[in-house]
């Protein structure tokens, strides 16, 4: 497991040193997915790095909000909860505020490897980030 979340970090580091222009400033907009209509779709890796940020913060079951954002959204403080262990897709392909989504081909090979650890995990590709965390969280 130790190996899996040391992995996916080695790939969000990697994509940060791209140069590729993204300044999020945390609006949160990316966050809610009913307005977007787009939600974050999570390879397994991603999800057990989400899962184990979630459960360092000291909770254990998944919220789910009436709203249609998402489980990570802080309702008080509209902070993402797991904002360091956030997955791929919150850091590339949503927020037109922090501009807009990367091209596919400029960051290709990283989801490369993202499905190859999928793929090592018994994954069949990337699920809805709800339906990912919450199997990531059955994992011991
Ligand atoms: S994981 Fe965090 S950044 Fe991504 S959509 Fe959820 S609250 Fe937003």
């Amino acid at each position: 497991m130790k190996a899996t979340l040391a992995s996916i970090r080695t790939v969000y580091a990697d994509l940060a040193q791209r140069p590729v222009q993204r300044d999020c400033i945390r609006r949160t907009e990316c966050c809610q997915f009913k307005l977007t209509g787009k939600t974050p779709q999570l390879t397994r890796g991603e999800a057990l790095l989400a899962a184990h940020g979630f459960r360092a913060s000291g909770r254990k079951e998944l919220p789910q909000p009436t709203d249609g954002s998402c489980p990570f959204l802080q309702p008080k403080t509209q902070k993402c909860l797991i904002y360091e262990s956030r997955p791929f897709g919150c850091r590339t392909h949503f927020c037109q505020p922090a501009g807009g989504p990367m091209d596919r081909k400029d960051v290709l090979d990283l989801i490369r490897r993202l499905e190859q650890i999928d793929s090592e995990l018994g994954g069949d590709g990337p699920h809805a980030l709800t339906q990912a965390v919450s199997w990531a969280l059955e994992q011991k």
